[in-house]
């Protein structure tokens, strides 16, 4: 079996190596994929950094990959060899607890994420169940969607499963990333979107996306005059914020809905929910059924992430250009191992 080489993080906060591995026989089930371009998500450098104190070393990161299908298990199904095709967060799932058999296979407990325990895709190859191999529609262009199979799902899936309505106002908090890619499947769903950001300069873009109004995300005053405004407030930050004046901008009804892995408690007061009927919840990514249907309303609406492109063996000089906060907006790498 011929090694895979890639980049890894060997411990936490370490600057990725060089390295390659053997990754043993291919499982029936799994499918190999020749990695050509690969996202880089705020996620890959909070586990990098074992900000979430389950990271296991050494590791390969990337988990918003796009490539072809090189090796199929034998009882891989619905992929061919050559065919293009995409992998976020999840690699695999059981495929037969209650979660993956109601068709919420991302909420399997023994799924295998991509990048824990598992070797992902700032790789020449990447390895996944089929059904986490998810086609990639033709109309995209592959080199840079990648963004789309963790990023991408994780704020459009809110908008499929809580029936968010065209007639609906959306509070998009956070314009990296994530938060960019909200505002173009928030505009294109046909809602009023305002986002909050602490870039002024990220105005006109944020506009040009999409967004109706911008709003300063460290200004309590400006996020206080929205007060009892948004049915939706969608949360794509890691840090934390004014959250008693975000949680005061939904309207009756309305629900804070929490991607962005932020790590302090999140304070609320039982009666800024019992008053109106207000919510607060969150959600990772999604089903493989939900990325398809995800990736097939991006085909629809000409929707992509905005990217900065890097070859992978700069996948440092990335990794500290997201860190700084300076990706516009989302990175990807293009395999380049000749
Ligand atoms: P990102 O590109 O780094 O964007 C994060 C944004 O947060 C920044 O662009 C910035 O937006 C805002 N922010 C950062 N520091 C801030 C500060 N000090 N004050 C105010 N705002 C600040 O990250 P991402 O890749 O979009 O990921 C966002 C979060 O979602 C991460 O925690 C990531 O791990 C998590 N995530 C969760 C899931 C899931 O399944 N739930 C999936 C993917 C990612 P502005 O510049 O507009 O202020
Ligand atoms: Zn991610």
């Amino acid at each position: 079996m011929s090694k895979i080489h890639g980049w890894a993080a060997m411990a936490a906060g370490q600057p990725l190596q060089a390295y390659s591995y053997d990754p043993g026989p291919l499982g029936p089930e799994e499918v190999e994929i020749a990695v050509e371009h690969c996202g880089i998500c705020h996620s890959d450098l909070s586990v990098i950094n074992n900000e979430w104190g389950f990271s296991q070393y050494p590791f390969v990161p990337g988990h918003e990959v796009t490539g072809r299908v090189v090796t199929l298990g034998e009882q891989a199904k619905g992929l061919s060899i050559g065919q293009r095709v995409g992998v976020g967060w999840t690699a695999a799932s059981c495929m037969h607890c209650r979660s993956c058999l109601a068709g919420d296979q991302h909420l399997c407990s023994s799924s295998t994420a991509t990048i824990i325990g598992h070797n992902g895709g700032f790789a020449e190859k990447v390895r996944a169940h089929w059904a986490w191999a998810i086609p990639l529609p033709e109309e995209l262009d592959a080199a840079i969607i990648g963004p789309l199979l963790c990023g991408g799902v994780t704020v459009f899936s809110p908008l499929l499963n809580f029936g968010v309505k065209p007639t609906d106002r959306i509070g998009i908090v956070g314009i990296g990333g994530l938060g960019h890619m909200a505002i173009k499947f928030a505009a294109a769903w046909g809602c009023e979107v305002t986002a909050f950001t602490s870039h002024a300069d990220k105005t006109a873009e944020a506009l040009h996306f999409g967004a109706h109004h911008v709003v300063a995300s460290r200004d309590s005053e400006a996020i206080r005059q929205l007060a009892g405004s948004l049915d939706l407030l969608l949360v794509a930050v890691n840090v934390p914020l004014d959250w008693s004046a975000l949680i005061a901008t939904l309207a009756p009804k309305g629900r804070m809905h929490v991607v962005g892995a932020v790590l302090e408690p999140i304070p609320v007061a039982a009666f800024d929910l019992i008053g109106g009927e207000r919510s607060i919840s969150g959600s990772p990514t999604g089903s493989p059924a939900t990325i398809a249907a995800m990736l097939d309303f991006a085909a629809r609406h000409g929707i992509s992430p905005q990217v900065e492109r890097f070859p992978m063996r700069e996948v440092n000089d990335a990794l500290a250009h997201l860190a700084a906060g300076k990706a516009r907006y989302r990175i990807v790498l293009d395999a380049d191992f000749g």
